[in-house]
């Protein structure tokens, strides 16, 4: 990120909605936003496959789920946080991560700009990907602050998205759904 222009711009921004730059509680904003925008986007810089290459042998192939992964990120619509939980279920082909890895590569989506949606899905390819599990999948359920703090104003309204990738036995989807409501 450049943190200069994006302060400048930050600077202009706050002009442009009609806010007196010099105030003394605006003084430090176009920096403490720019800082705060080059922690919403350091995931960026990283890659799920450094996280999740790292993998243990197992005998069995029961399903794993861990679930109640907290994250946060930013709505590229509106460029305001949508926050929630995450839930990663797999069933592993010989090959499964420590669990604090799938809660790293849950960040490594959510420090974007993003849309939920996406967001899941992308978490769901990577584990795909870098796992090879028989199948996946990622729940995830949010408040996004663009719509419970302007527009339709739905306060505490939350928003669920879920893939599934790979071949999931539906009796095992339902476990999965049962564990992680
Ligand atoms: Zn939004």
């Amino acid at each position: 990120m450049d943190r200069e222009r994006a302060m400048k711009a930050i600077g202009e921004f706050l002009d442009a909605i009609g806010e007196d730059v010099s105030r003394e509680g605006l003084e430090d904003t176009p920096r403490r936003v720019a800082d705060a925008f080059a922690e919403f986007t350091s995931g960026n810089a990283q890659s799920a496959e450094e996280i999740l290459s790292r993998t243990f042998s197992v005998d069995g192939g029961d399903m794993v789920v861990e679930k109640d992964i907290a994250f946060s990120s930013v709505c590229e619509h509106h460029l305001m946080p949508f926050f929630g939980r995450v839930a990663i279920a797999y069933i592993p082909d010989k090959k499964v991560v420590g669990l604090s890895k799938l809660a790293r590569c849950v960040d490594v989506y959510a420090k974007r700009l993003q849309l939920q949606e996406r967001m899941t899905a992308d978490i769901a390819a990577a584990v795909m990907k870098y796992l090879s599990p028989k199948a996946v999948m990622v729940w995830c359920e949010a408040e996004h602050t663009c719509m419970t703090c302007r527009g339709v104003k739905k306060a505490g309204s939350k928003t669920v998205t879920y893939k599934v990738l790979g071949n999931f036995p539906a009796e095992k989807l339902a476990e999965a759904f049962a564990f992680i409501r």
